[in-house]
Formats: structure tokens, C-alpha cells, sequence
């Protein structure tokens, strides 16, 4: 569990390749700067930690490309003490990056084998979360509603509806949408019945499972 100089110049470099590909938030940049990727990710990987891509993680899902998690984390436009709802705890990266940014998270993942690994792994590592649930991202997390943001990390036929339903008045919900490519999706809750909607390109995305627990 190391972290060496080695790690952090490698980490910078990506800093900058994402300052590169239009990244511009500097607090999201500060985040990735300093979570140590590389635990993440299984030991044969090691070396490709800090490249822009995606990895395997087990149980067939992947951690996200950073690129995908810097624009995901930039579109939410956390602020201190924002209470976020993550689908997809997967690694754990990406609630680490939010719990960085100083949000309250709540996270869900699907798959126990994955629950139980990153339930472990994150507050080992010093990043802790308000809650993570092993559940179906599909509900929500009505008990805890409503959120200043939802995240959806894994590629989502449509959008589900208690999603929508859970978001403060003036919230973001940030969710790929698409079956074999996703479109980056944000919604911004206006009224109790108004949403305002943008498209945003482009990704690619493990599915979001449906119908298993
Ligand atoms: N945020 C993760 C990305 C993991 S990939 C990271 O930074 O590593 C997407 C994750 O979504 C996978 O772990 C997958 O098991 C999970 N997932 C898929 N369908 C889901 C569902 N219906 N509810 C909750 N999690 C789901």
C-alpha cells in the first residue's frame, strides 16, 4: 500500500493530460492529484495506474477512465457538505474523488463481491463515505432523499425514474445514457416538475444491471 514519489509523478502527468483534454476545475484536478490511484486497481495493472484508461476490477466491471471521472465530478459542481448519491461504487474511486471534494456520500453498488472488497478497501485508505449500500442503483436511495447530486457510473438504458424524483430543487443528476454508447446526460432539477435537460457527448460504459440481487 505505498504510495511513492514514483506514484506522484506519474499522478501529475495525468493531471496534466487531463488539463489537456479540457478539464478545468481545479478542485477535481486537485482530487485526482492526490487519491493514489494505483491501489485501486489489481497489482498486474500496477503499472498502467496512471495512463487515461479504464481497468478491470473483477467481477467484470471496470474502474473508470479518469478523463470519464474528471468530467462526471466537474458536472456535479460539488460544494462542501453536498449530500451525493453515487450508482456504481465499483474501486471506490470515484467516491473517493467525491469525498475529496468534501461531499457527503452515499453510494450503491450491485455486485457483493465488489460491496464487500471496496467497504474494506476505502476507509482503509483514509476515504470515507456516509453509507455504502449494496443494493439496486435502479431505486435509488429513497430513505436518505433528497440529494444535491446524483452520479450514475455505469451506462444506463433510460433514466430511472426515482432518480429524477429524488434530487433536490436545484440539483444535478450526471448519467450516461445509451445501451452500447452512451450519451453524458445532466439534468438540473428547476421546480418539483421541471428539469432541464444537456447532452454532453460521447462516452462508453460498463452496463447498469438490471433485475439481479
Ligand atoms: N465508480 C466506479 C465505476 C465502476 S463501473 C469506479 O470508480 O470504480 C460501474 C459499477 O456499477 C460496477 O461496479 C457495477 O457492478 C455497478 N452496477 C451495475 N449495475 C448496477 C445497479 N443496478 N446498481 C448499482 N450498481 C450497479
Amino acid at each position: 500500500m505505498k504510495d511513492t514519489f514514483r506514484h506522484k509523478g506519474l499522478r501529475q502527468q495525468l493531471v496534466n493530460t487531463l488539463v489537456d483534454k479540457g478539464i478545468k476545475n481545479q478542485a477535481v484536478l486537485g482530487a485526482i492529484g492526490s487519491i493514489p490511484r494505483h491501489l485501486f486497481i489489481d497489482s498486474s495493472f500496477l503499472d498502467h495506474a496512471y495512463q487515461d484508461k479504464a481497468f478491470p476490477i473483477g467481477a467484470n466491471q471496470t474502474i473508470s477512465q479518469p478523463y470519464t471521472v474528471a468530467f462526471q465530478s466537474e458536472l456535479l459542481e460539488v460544494k462542501s457538505g453536498d449530500k451525493i448519491l453515487e450508482i456504481g461504487t465499483g474501486s471506490g474511486y470515484q467516491t473517493a474523488v467525491l469525498c475529496v471534494l468534501g461531499a457527503h456520500v452515499y453510494s450503491i453498488e450491485r455486485q457483493l463481491e465488489l460491496f464487500k472488497k471496496t467497504s474494506q478497501f476505502l476507509p482503509k485508505i483514509g476515504y470515507v463515505a456516509k453509507r455504502l449500500i449494496f443494493g439496486d442503483g435502479y431505486k435509488g436511495l429513497k430513505e436518505e432523499a433528497p440529494f444535491d447530486s446524483i452520479i450514475v457510473t455505469a451506462g444506463a438504458p433510460f433514466v430511472p425514474k426515482p432518480l429524477l424524483a429524488q434530487l433536490k430543487v436545484g440539483g444535478r443528476l450526471v448519467i450516461p445514457v445509451g445501451d452500447e454508447d452512451q450519451i453524458m446526460t445532466l439534468y438540473i432539477r428547476k421546480g418539483p416538475k421541471e428539469f432541464e435537460k444537456h447532452e454532453l457527448g460521447n462516452f462508453k460504459f460498463v452496463p447498469l444491471l438490471e433485475n439481479k440481487n
